[in-house]
């Protein structure tokens, strides 16, 4: 039987929530887990635990059909392989970052520096469009702390609260990308594969679109039902029902949270009452 082979990162940021994803899609794994390899119990799929960065060589050569990894991995690594879909976790973005006590006025600073990363084909390439000439050192890991060893000038790394760079006295000064974590698959699927792939795909979809909408009910006088629908679209329009009091109906209809926000104030103006915004497990159009 065929089956989907997936790369997921062993240990690290990208892991709990790569497999948290399988798990929400219905995915089971056995109750033993190694910690290399592993075989869903109700769906065709193989996980192999790996590095993060190995994982798009692997998709590359076909050792795995797909993969979960940062995006900024992808693009440093300008492997043949095709991002499929963006996650929406995982998410961060690799800015350069200076001392606190330099005089940075602009992007003219990096002229002859010397910039640690452990992105050094991104780096170069900004700063290439960016008409800087300076010298970038790749390092693996810790490269916050390269400049107050004397090892760099300034820094090239990911940023999530900015906490850590803080922490090593540096100030973000400029965005280089934004990422997230995404799914990448290697361009020459077996037909077969790829029928698995899409129904695996079809799940995640449904996963990532409950993630952005809220299921909202609430109470309205019947007079207001007709300006409230159009405040509140639903997937289709919203469903009426009368309630025991005559006069007022329950309306229900699907949200995006952040416009949840924006309406609620106008939702209570035009009469709404009781409202409840609940989350949504899975959501299929
Ligand atoms: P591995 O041992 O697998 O090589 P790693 O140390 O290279 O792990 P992690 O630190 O776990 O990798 O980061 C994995 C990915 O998580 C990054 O490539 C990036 O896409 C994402 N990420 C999100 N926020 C941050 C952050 N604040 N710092 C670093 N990576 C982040
Ligand atoms: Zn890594």
């Amino acid at each position: 039987m065929n089956t989907l082979k997936i790369a997921l990162q062993k240990s690290g940021r990208l892991s709990e929530k790569s497999l948290g994803i399988l798990s929400e899609c219905g995915i089971k794994l056995p109750d033993f887990k190694s910690k290399l390899k592993n075989t869903a119990t109700n769906f065709p799929l193989e996980i192999l635990f790996l590095r993060d960065d190995d994982i798009p060589k692997y998709v590359e050569n076909g050792i795995v059909d797909i993969g979960i990894i940062g995006e900024n991995e992808v693009l440093e690594q300008k492997r043949k392989v095709s991002v499929i879909r963006r996650l929406g976790f995982a998410n961060c973005r690799l800015s350069l970052a200076v001392p606190k006590e330099a005089q940075y006025t602009g992007i003219q600073f990096f002229s002859q520096k010397k910039i640690a990363t452990s992105y050094p084909n991104i780096v170069s390439d900004f700063l290439k469009k960016k008409q800087i000439e300076a010298q970038v050192v790749e390092i693996s890991g810790s490269v916050e702390i390269a400049p107050s060893i004397g090892l760099a000038d300034a820094v090239a790394d990911l940023v999530s609260s900015g906490s850590t760079l803080l922490h090593n006295g540096l100030t973000e000064v400029e965005e280089i990308l934004q990422s997230e974590a995404v799914m990448i698959s290697n361009n020459t699927l077996q037909p077969e594969v790829a029928e698995i792939l899409d129904a695996l795909l079809f799940r995640i979809q449904a996963v990532l679109n409950s993630r952005e909408n809220k299921y909202i009910l609430l109470n309205a006088p019947n007079s207001a039902i007709k300006s409230i629908t159009e405040l509140l679209p639903g997937m289709k329009s919203p469903t009426i029902l009368p309630l025991a009091d005559s006069g007022w109906s329950s309306i229900h209809s699907v949200v995006k949270e952040n416009e949840f926000w924006q309406i609620i104030d106008q939702l209570k103006k035009l009469g709404a009452e009781g409202i409840l915004v609940i989350p949504i497990e899975k959501m299929v159009f």
